[in-house]
Order: structure tokens, then sequence, then C-alpha cells
């Protein structure tokens, strides 16, 4: 049986850990060839160790920072020289911060904003440029957030960064018009990984792990795992008439009522 992804050249960004990590290797089991990118170059050595225990040479890492246009233009380049194209770009990678927006700084606005939603705008520009050369179509794919999508936590520039990569994504599908190549984005809940360690360390401290977890109607926190699955749809040709879509991935939390239940 064909893989869902057989014979598609992808970009994963964020790939050295959690949800990139995890969508690498659910891309790689359905048969994609991927370049897998990041700041984290341990990181990224682990995740292509694991893929090539999984489909030997079918993952190259490369370091990439989403926030420098050269570096994104490379990432892009290595993936067409790698692989002899680009099929699929997920826009992953992403930072954080936690704190009231009457501390938080310009600097850290700033930075939020250039990896988060520069980063996102930079990757869709160069795969966007190739794949509409190379005429075969082809999926642009971001991770959003529920935070986006309602009020985060204690995170204004996370949310808000969340929110424009939602509309970035509509803005790019409908620029996209008649190319057959689509653009649509993930919004995940609360997953445990690299970025959220923070937040699970206090929940732990303060013994309400299982409270927080069941702030959605499922009752648990979502598994990294849970967003490459639904990357992988949204990437794969599946996913044909899914265009300029936001999919929230997040046990029903952006759509409950703290008193429904
Ligand atoms: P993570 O910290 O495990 O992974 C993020 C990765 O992005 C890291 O490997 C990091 O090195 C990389 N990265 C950071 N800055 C970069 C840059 N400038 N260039 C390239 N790579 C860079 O966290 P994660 O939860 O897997 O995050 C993946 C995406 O999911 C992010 O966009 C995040 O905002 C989003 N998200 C996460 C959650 C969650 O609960 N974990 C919820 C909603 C959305």
């Amino acid at each position: 049986m064909p893989g869902r992804m057989e014979g598609k050249a992808c970009v994963v960004t964020g790939a050295a850990s959690g949800i990139g990590r995890a969508t690498v290797l659910e891309f790689v089991k359905e048969g994609a060839k991927v370049v897998a990118a990041d700041v984290q170059e341990e990181g990224l050595k682990e995740t292509v160790q694991m893929a090539s225990e999984i489909s030997n040479g079918a993952v190259v890492g490369q370091f990439c920072d989403v926030s420098n246009d050269e570096s994104v233009k490379e990432l892009i380049e290595r993936c067409c020289t790698e692989f002899g194209g680009i099929d699929v770009c997920y826009a992953n990678a992403g930072i954080v911060f936690s704190g009231r927006f009457w501390d938080e700084t310009v600097e850290t606005f700033d930075r939020i904003m250039r990896v988060n939603v520069t980063g996102v705008f930079l990757c869709f520009k160069y795969a966007f440029l190739k794949m509409d050369q190379q005429g075969r179509g082809g999926s642009l794919l971001a991770t959003a957030s529920v935070a986006g999508i309602r009020s985060g936590a204690g995170d204004l520039s996370y949310s808000a960064s969340k929110a424009a990569v939602i509309n970035l994504c509509r803005v790019v599908a409908n620029q996209c018009t008649g190319t057959n190549i689509r653009c649509n984005c993930i919004a995940p809940g609360l997953i445990e990984t690299g970025m959220t360690r923070p937040v699970f360390d206090l929940v732990d401290q303060k013994g309400i792990r299982d409270k927080v977890g069941q702030i959605n109607p499922t009752l648990r926190y979502g598994e990294p795992v849970e967003i490459a699955k639904a990357a992988l749809f949204l990437a794969s040709d599946e996913a044909s008439y899914v265009n300029g879509q936001v999919l929230p991935v997040c046990g029903g939390l952006s759509s409950s009522h703290p008193v429904a239940r």
C-alpha cells in the first residue's frame, strides 16, 4: 500500500521537538521526504535519527531561523535540491511569552511577532514561489493556536500573533486562487511539549494537573502526535477541498463553555 504522503517533498519547521518532531515522524511513516528545520541543532539531530529508523534517507536536517529571510530561502532551496521540489510547507516553529501585558517589553513583543508571524509569512512566500513554478499544486500549513481564536491564558503577544497567523492563512489561500496550492492552519489546544513545560511544571507544583487538563470537554491534554495527525490530513491529498481554514485540535476547548457541565 502506498503511503498517504508518498512522493511528497516536505519542509517542517520547529522540527527539533514537540509537534514538529511528531509531524516529521508521521510524514515519514506515510512515505514523505522531509527537510526538518529548526534553530536547535541537537534536537534536530535526534529528530533526523528517529526518522531514519523509520525510513533511511527520507529526512535531512537543516538549521533555519524562520525569522530570517535568507535562512528561510535557503531552507526551501534545500528541499528542492535534496528532494526535487516542494509539495508541503508546514510552518510550525513558534515561541511564547507568558506574563501580564504590562510586564511585556517591546523587544519581547517584536520577537514573538517576528518568529510566529513573519516566520510563517517567509516560509509561505518562498514555498509558494517554488510551488507555483513547479505547477503541481501544494499545501501550505501553519500552526496557529486556540489562543488565536479566543483569549489565551496569560500571553498577549502570543495570542495576537496566533490570531494573525489565522488570517494570514486565509489571505494566502485567496491569493493562491487557481494554482491548486491550498493554505490552512491548525489551532492546537494545550499540548505537552517543550513550549508548555513551564506551565506543566507550575500546575504540578500546585497539584492541579488533572483539573487544568479538564478545561475541555475531552477532559485531558493533547499529545503532539494528535496535532501531527491533523497536519498529515491537511498536508495530504485527502484534504484536497479544504482551503483557507483553521482546524482546532483542542479536545473541544475552542467551542466549550465553563458552565456547560
Ligand atoms: P516546542 O517548543 O516543543 O517546539 C517549537 C520549536 O520551534 C522548537 O524546537 C524551537 O527550537 C523552534 N523554534 C523556535 N524559534 C525558532 C526559529 N526562530 N526558527 C526555527 N525554529 C524555531 O513547542 P511546540 O508546542 O511543539 O510548538 C510548535 C507550534 O505549536 C508552535 O507554533 C506553538 O506556538 C504551537 N502551539 C503549541 C501548543 C502547545 O500547547 N504546545 C498549543 C498551541 C499552539
